[in-house]
């Protein structure tokens, strides 16, 4: 297992991609919890194939679950945030992206064998070829 600490204004996707990468991990289960600024959550619509996006301004908690995998030959980090803001109401969805409000605290798991996604025309997304 390996601990990341990320800092404030890093971004989280290309920042856990990247470390993945570096470290020749080809696939892992990533969880965490932190902060995040800016994120933009999204609802996949299957009907439309394709996400309804929704940005938040500011701050909020976070807990993250996710995985990295191959996407077209490179690392690719899916994950679903859970956000709270000041009320405490939480929201969650699929991340686009966001970067650390204060700190992020990551603990990434590598799998034992590389997960590659392949497109599934049906549902129109990237899925595990398992
Ligand atoms: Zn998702």
């Amino acid at each position: 297992m390996y601990l990341l600490a990320l800092s404030k204004g890093e971004q989280i996707n290309e920042t856990i991609e990247q470390f993945c990468e570096e470290q020749g991990i080809a696939s892992a289960e990533v969880s965490a919890v932190g902060a995040i600024k800016d994120p933009v959550l999204g609802y996949y619509q299957l009907e439309k194939k394709e996400y309804a996006w929704h940005p938040f301004l500011g701050n909020f908690e976070l807990t993250l679950l996710g995985n990295v995998t191959i996407k077209d030959g490179k690392h690719f980090l899916h994950a679903h945030p859970t956000i709270s803001g000041p009320d405490l109401a939480a929201h969650m969805g699929h991340l686009k992206s966001g970067e650390v409000a204060v700190v992020m605290e990551v603990f990434i798991r590598p799998v034992a064998r590389p997960i590659v996604r392949v497109m599934c025309e049906p549902v129109g997304v990237h899925a595990w070829e398992l």
